[in-house]
């Protein structure tokens, strides 16, 4: 719940009631099976063995990350073009070796990457980067600070989290997104 309560100021309450799966243990989706490595949440909510192998401070981390997505699609801000560019993100094709193309999203910008998944596209970018933001924000700020800065104008609206000091007295009024949307529109017109 820490990754939860860690989320910025006026997030919560979500428009809608979510819930928390701890998912039997030994169990989790088939597809699973398939992907490299181990799932250890989805944007859902459901957390899997795999996911508790890793320390608290991992799990906090899960649970803001898959929190984030959340964030991300309600204000529809990881579909942004702005977001994309940010990053460099294109869609490339590619032969799929039966006469036709899959299409990959690619990044042209490596230094604003904050971890190995996030390069899988837009979407775990900025749950990736939001995690990055509220608990690790020296590298992002240093090597991407554009990217530092649409989160922290758009979704923390002003708090940092670079030094505890700045952690004292933040208090925001409104819910996170009341200000959002104010400031989404600002942004669509600045772009027309
Ligand atoms: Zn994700």
């Amino acid at each position: 719940m820490q990754g939860i309560e860690d989320l910025p100021p006026g997030t919560l309450p979500f428009e809608d009631n979510k819930r928390f799966v701890r998912f039997p243990r030994g169990r989790a989706y088939t597809a699973y099976a398939e992907i490299n490595g181990c799932v250890q949440a989805n944007a859902v909510m459901e957390f899997f063995d795999c996911g508790f192998n890793f320390g608290r401070e991992n799990s906090i981390q899960t649970s803001f990350h898959e929190a984030s997505h959340y964030i991300g699609d309600e204000l529809g801000l990881d579909e942004m073009d702005k977001w994309r560019e940010l990053s460099g993100w294109e869609v490339v094709n590619r032969p799929d070796g039966n006469g036709g193309t899959n299409s990959y999203w690619e990044t042209t910008k490596a230094q604003c990457m904050v971890s190995a998944y996030g390069f899988t596209n837009p979407t775990e970018d900025f749950s990736e980067s939001m995690v990055a933001y509220r608990y690790n924000p020296g590298p992002l700020k240093k090597n991407c600070p554009e990217k530092y800065k649409f989160l922290k104008d758009l979704v923390f609206r002003g708090i940092e989290y670079t030094d505890p000091k700045l952690c004292e007295n933040k208090k925001i009024d409104g819910s996170l997104t009341d200000s959002l949307k104010w400031h989404l529109k600002k942004i669509k017109y600045q772009l027309n």
